[in-house]
């Protein structure tokens, strides 16, 4: 079916292999490519960047083969925290022991710091100049944001120090760089770069290539048997490098929604048939258990997470966790995937023996917080075809919207004459990265709780990702769902507070007095979405430096016991509405973009106006695919989503459908 499918679509395809891969994989994807006639279309060929690249892992081998036999006298590491990473087999710490002179520039104080007579602080990114070229050969000069925070210093820097040139600024150096490499009006032509972020005209040119005769000859097929391993970076802390940063630490993973750690991430079949680890009733009481996992001579031991979707015989295990100095935060969390990790098996291995032991591991995972009631019988999430939605919008998104009359309603009714404040979301575009959690957190002052607390339900986020699945357990479909404050035109939190500290606002914003709450919590028990968030403890650290760095001047920082949620970033509200009357016109559509919506990569969230007909929510709130969460209890949510629209391929739904019943 898919074969079909892309000759159906010559030039217009694309067929990517992971980038972790094996090289054999890689070829047969170029080849499927130049077969489809997606060269110089889809896919574009250049030379490579570096004159003669070299293999990484070759080159790290020999130069542990030169520590090991003593030829190194001094080795500098610019960045990277090789005590922790490096390959399994090459031991590297204890070649690093042979060397006399040991010099590291790193932002952390971490495990290659520790084995070093000097450690130079490293400038972040965000403090240095620097250059780099994007994926196509254009060449971008990086200018730092502040001025270096503690003196740190940037790799260019350091090295201009060893070439003989002390005392160098970064960005002397890399304009002395590219005075060689520009010519002409320099000081004109560094100026425009600086101005447009990327050098004009230094794009790689692209090559016409084609496969060699015979390619496929060299390529053998990949024998598997038993459980393979998979090693891959952990969405939230990367490969180690952010496991101090406790905002990653509580964001709750995509899919999985576990924090604070990692797992060893399998298949209900997996966990049930291969493992014996529960039963078929009841795979994920496999949750927690710990296995013992061995590869060439080095064990780890990993709790089991099962995961609906998982392939089958396959344990994918995140890297990054398990540190032994990584500040406050990131030490000793997780275990370390790395000790099984090869240079000949860097992406998976085959070569592993399993352990069932009889330990059992608490983990942090929110799926289950904060759950919306009703699932099956409330159209929570609503969805489609858009063979389905051609016939028939009304018919799979529901014309009736299941909302009560406008006239249904015990209170008065309140004009907005001036704004009134909306969202839409399109759950067509939400890909569950968690960008916007992190941003709402950043730009609102949200603390983070810790592992023991996210345990007790008391995470701080003010938006979550919801995640649903439907379907079957090996194969289902998955749902993201943004949940934030609905600010509801009648909010049942509203009318329970007993202090008023939960009230309406003439702009139809829901808005929490924090002075005012006792913290009686009546109105997160009221509230039907779940999006309120209480203070129990003084999460905030008024006193460390570098945290009152962090946080946002124009948002209120928290104490114990008081109430907060979403409130639509107000004061980006109110910046708009003051430079508007300095201006004396009204807010402009677009003007006010809440920190979600300002950094979600797939545009999914869109925030203005609703009394303007013509702003873009307003738009969005017209479309057919539009519907409000759980709006049939009349709470008139201000907050509403676009319905997923799908569009399979019909022939392969029922190749996957044929599939399913055949295993039952
Ligand atoms: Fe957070 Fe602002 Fe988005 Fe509300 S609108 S979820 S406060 S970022
Ligand atoms: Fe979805 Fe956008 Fe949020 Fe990512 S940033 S989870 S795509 S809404």
């Amino acid at each position: 079916t898919l074969a079909s499918d892309l000759q159906k679509q010559r030039g217009k395809s694309l067929v990517i292999a992971g980038e972790t891969q094996s090289p054999a994989v890689h070829a047969l994807a170029h080849a499927i490519n130049h077969a489809l006639g997606n060269i110089g279309t889809t896919v574009v060929y250049t030379e490579p960047i570096e004159a003669s690249p070299v293999n990484q892992f070759a080159a790290l081998k020999q130069l542990v083969g030169d520590m090991n036999s003593e030829r190194v006298e001094l080795l500098l590491m610019i960045g990277g925290n090789p005590v922790y990473d490096a390959p399994a087999e090459l031991n590297f710490v204890a070649a690093l022991r042979k060397i006399p002179l040991r010099v590291h520039l790193g932002l952390y104080n971490d495990e290659t710091a520790e084995q070093c007579q000097w450690h130079i602080p490293e400038a972040h990114y965000l403090e240095s100049w620097g250059d780099a070229r994007a994926y196509d050969g254009t060449v971008s000069i990086i200018q730092p944001m502040i001025y270096p925070l503690y003196n740190g210093k940037s790799s260019v820097e350091v090295l201009a120090v060893l070439l003989n040139k002390p005392g160098l600024t970064g960005l002397e150096v890399v304009k002395e760089h590219w005075k060689t490499q520009i010519g002409g009006d320099f000081e004109k032509a560094w100026r425009q770069t600086l101005h447009d972020g990327v050098l004009a005209g230094s794009a790689l040119a692209a090559l016409t290539v084609s496969p060699r005769a015979a390619w496929a000859s060299s390529l053998k097929p990949e024998v598997a048997s038993g459980i393979e391993i998979v090693f891959r970076p952990d969405p939230n802390i990367f490969d180690g490098r952010f496991v101090n940063n406790g905002w990653l630490e509580e964001l709750p993973k995509p899919i999985t929604k576990l924090t604070w750690e990692n797992a060893a991430l399998m298949s209900p079949e997996t966990a049930v048939k291969k493992l014996n680890l529960a039963s078929e009733a009841r795979p994920f009481e496999a949750n927690g258990k710990v296995i013992e996992i061995e590869s060439n001579g080095r064990k780890v031991s990993a709790p089991v997470w099962v995961l609906p979707g998982h392939a089958h015989d396959s344990i994918t295990l995140a890297l990054g966790y398990g540190r032994t100095r990584a500040g406050k935060v990131g030490t000793g969390i997780g275990f370390d995937a790395y000790r099984l990790r090869t240079s000949d098996a860097p992406s998976f291995t085959t070569d592993v023996k399993i352990r069932v032991t009889d330990a059992r591991m608490d983990l942090a995972s929110t799926q289950e917080h904060f759950s919306l009631e009703g699932l099956g019988e409330r159209q929570i999430i609503r969805t489609g075809t858009l063979a389905e939605y051609k016939k028939d919008s009304n018919a799979i998104f529901g014309a009736e919207k299941h909302e009560p009359g406008r006239d249904l309603n015990l209170y008065s009714h309140f004009e907005y004459k001036g704004y009134s404040w909306g969202m839409s979301i399109d759950m067509n575009s939400c890909v569950g990265c968690n960008a916007c959690v992190i941003a709402c957190q950043a730009e609102n002052n949200i603390p983070i709780v810790g592992k023991e607390l996210v345990k007790k339900n008391r995470e701080m986020h003010w938006l979550r990702i919801d995640t649903y699945f439907r379907g079957s357990i090996d194969n289902p479909e998955t749902y993201f769902q943004p949940m934030l404050c609905q600010h509801c035109e009648q909010a049942p939190c509203e009318v329970v507070c007993p202090v008023a500290a939960t009230v309406h606002d003439a702009e139809g914003l829901n808005v929490q007095v924090y002075n005012r709450c006792v913290g009686t919590r009546y109105c997160s028990n009221n509230c039907p979405y779940k999006v309120r968030r209480f203070n129990y403890l003084l999460y905030n650290d008024y006193e460390t430096p570098s945290l009152k760095l962090m946080r946002n001047p124009e948002v209120t920082v928290r104490s114990r016991g008081v109430m907060e949620k979403c409130t639509f970033c107000v004061q980006r509200i109110m910046h708009a509405k003051i430079e508007s009357e300095k201006e004396n016109r009204a807010i402009r559509d677009g003007e006010i973009v809440t920190a979600c919506q300002q950094t979600c990569p797939t545009e999914a969230i869109r925030f203005g106006n609703i009394n303007d007909e013509e702003s873009g929510v307003s738009k969005l709130k017209k479309e057919p695919r539009s519907y409000g969460v759980i709006a049939e209890l009349n709470t008139r949510p201000r907050v509403s989503y676009l319905a997923d629209l799908r569009n399979p391929n019909s022939e392969l739904e029922s190749t996957v459908k044929r599939e399913e019943s055949q295993h039952g």
